[in-house]
C-alpha cells in the first residue's frame, strides 16, 4: 500500500493549483457579482486537458484515472469551488459521451467538448423530481426524424449558458428503465430557459430551468441505448461525487490556509490569538478532519478506478464524509476571524456559502445514508 502521490500526479496537482491561482482566484469575486464565468476560461482550461479529464485518449481526452482527477477539483477549488464544480460537471457529462455514446456522436462532439469550446450542462432534476430521480416526467416522443421533448428541467447549473445540454428524459415506461439521455444543443427550436435562480453560493455559476417545447432532437442524439439512461446518469455521478468532494476539500484548506495566516497577525489581550490553546486545538481538530477526509476520498477514488464493487458505495460514503469535513472546516475558519471572517474582503464567507450546496447536490448526503444503509442491509 503506498499512500504518496506519484510525480506525475504531484505535476497534475500543481499545474491546476498554479493555474487557479493565476486565471481565476484574482478574479472570483467579481465572477461572483457578474453572476457568470467568461467563456473564453474555459478554452484556457481546455487547452490544458481539463475539459475531458477522463475521457479515454482515443477520444482525443486526457485519459486520467479518477484518483488524478480529484486533484486536478482539489487543486482549482482552492482558487474558487463554485468554478471548479462546474468544470466538474462539464467533465461528467463528457465521459458519459465517451463511455456510452456512438461513434459518430463522439467524433461529432467530443472535439469541442473537449478543447472545452463546447461547455456542457447534465439535466436530471425536475420541479416534481429530485431525490427521486427515477420519477422524472420529461416525455420524448418518437418521431420520423427523432424524438420530440416536453417538459422542464430545474436547478441546471450552466441553463442558458452553456453550449449544450445531457438530458436524461422519459422515452418508455415509468421508473428507472424508461429513461434515455439525449444531447440537446443550444439554440434547437423548442429549448427555452427560466430565469437566472439567485442563490446562496455558487453564485458565479448561473442557474436556470430549461424548458422543453416540442423540442426536437435528431435521432443520432440519443447516448448510448434507449432505455439505459438513468443507469449512465448514475454512473456518471459516482465520479461527479468524488469531484464535488474534492472542491469541498481544496476550498477547505484555503480558508484553513488563510486562518493560520491571520491567527498569526490578529492580536487580543496583549498577544497573536494563535497564542491561545483553544483556538490552536480547534486548529489541529481541522487539520486531523480534512488529512482524513482527503485519505477517505483518494481511496474511494482508487475504488472506482479499480471498479471495485463497493466503489459507489465508497463514493457516497466520500461525498457525505468529505462535504461535511469541508462545510465544518469553513465556518470554523470564519469564526476564527472575528467579525472579519463575516467580510467578503477576507474569501472566507464566500467558501462558507459555496460550500453549502455540495451537501445538497450530486445526490443529498441524506441520500448518500440511503445508499450506504442499503448496501450494508444488502451485504448482511
Ligand atoms: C445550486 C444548485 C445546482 C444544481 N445543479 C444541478 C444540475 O446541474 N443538474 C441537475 O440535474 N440537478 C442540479 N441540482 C439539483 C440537485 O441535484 C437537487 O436539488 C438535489 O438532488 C435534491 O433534490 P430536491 O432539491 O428536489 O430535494 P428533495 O428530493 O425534495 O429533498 C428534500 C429533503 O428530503 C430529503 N429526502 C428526500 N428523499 C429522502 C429519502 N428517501 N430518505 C431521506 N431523506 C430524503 C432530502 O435529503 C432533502 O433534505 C442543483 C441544485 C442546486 C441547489
Amino acid at each position: 500500500m503506498d499512500f504518496s502521490l506519484s510525480e506525475e500526479q504531484t505535476a497534475i496537482f500543481d499545474m491546476a493549483r498554479d493555474f487557479g491561482q493565476e486565471r481565476i482566484a484574482p478574479f472570483a469575486r467579481q465572477w461572483e457579482k457578474d453572476g457568470t464565468i467568461p467563456k473564453e476560461l474555459w478554452l484556457e482550461v481546455g487547452a490544458l486537458g481539463f475539459g475531458g479529464l477522463y475521457v479515454s485518449e482515443s477520444s482525443g481526452g486526457s485519459g486520467l484515472s479518477r484518483l488524478d482527477a480529484t486533484l486536478v477539483f482539489e487543486a482549482l477549488s482552492m482558487a474558487c469551488p463554485s468554478v471548479a464544480a462546474f468544470l466538474s460537471i462539464h467533465n461528467m457529462c463528457a465521459r458519459m459521451i465517451d463511455a456510452f455514446g456512438s461513434d459518430d456522436l463522439k467524433a461529432r462532439v467530443l472535439p469541442g467538448v473537449v478543447s472545452m469550446e463546447t461547455v456542457l450542462s447534465y439535466c436530471l432534476t425536475e420541479p416534481g423530481s429530485g431525490s427521486d430521480a427515477a420519477g422524472l416526467k420529461t416525455r420524448a416522443e418518437r418521431t420520423n426524424e427523432g424524438y420530440s421533448l416536453n417538459g422542464t428541467k430545474a436547478f441546471i447549473s450552466g441553463g442558458s449558458y452553456s453550449d449544450a445540454y445531457v438530458c436524461m428524459v422519459r422515452t418508455g415506461e415509468d421508473g428507472p428503465r424508461g429513461i434515455s439521455t439525449l444531447y440537446v444543443e443550444d439554440g434547437t427550436p423548442g429549448l427555452s430557459f427560466g430565469a437566472l435562480e439567485e442563490k446562496m453560493g455558487w453564485r458565479a455559476q448561473p442557474t436556470a430551468q430549461v424548458q422543453f417545447d416540442d423540442c426536437k432532437v435528431p435521432a443520432e442524439n440519443l447516448v448510448g441505448r434507449e432505455g439505459d439512461g438513468f443507469k449512465y446518469a448514475m454512473i456518471g455521478l459516482d465520479g461527479g461525487r468524488l469531484n464535488i468532494a474534492a472542491c469541498s476539500l481544496g476550498a477547505a484548506q484555503t480558508a484553513l490556509n488563510a486562518t493560520l495566516t491571520y491567527m498569526g497577525e490578529r492580536k487580543a489581550f496583549g498577544k497573536s490569538i494563535d497564542g491561545f490553546q483553544g483556538l490552536q486545538f480547534r486548529l489541529a481538530d481541522m487539520e486531523i478532519e480534512l488529512q482524513a477526509a482527503r485519505t477517505f476520498l483518494r481511496q474511494a477514488a482508487w475504488k472506482l478506478d479499480q471498479g471495485a464493487p463497493d466503489a459507489t458505495k465508497y463514493c457516497a460514503m466520500a461525498k457525505k464524509f468529505v462535504t461535511e469535513a469541508g462545510s465544518k472546516a469553513v465556518n470554523q475558519c470564519l469564526q476564527l476571524h472575528g467579525g472579519y471572517g463575516y467580510l467578503a474582503d477576507y474569501g472566507i464567507e464566500k467558501l462558507v456559502r459555496d460550500l453549502r450546496v455540495h451537501e445538497i447536490l450530486e445526490g443529498t448526503n441524506e441520500i448518500m445514508r440511503v445508499i450506504v444503509a442499503r448496501h450494508l442491509l444488502a451485504a448482511r
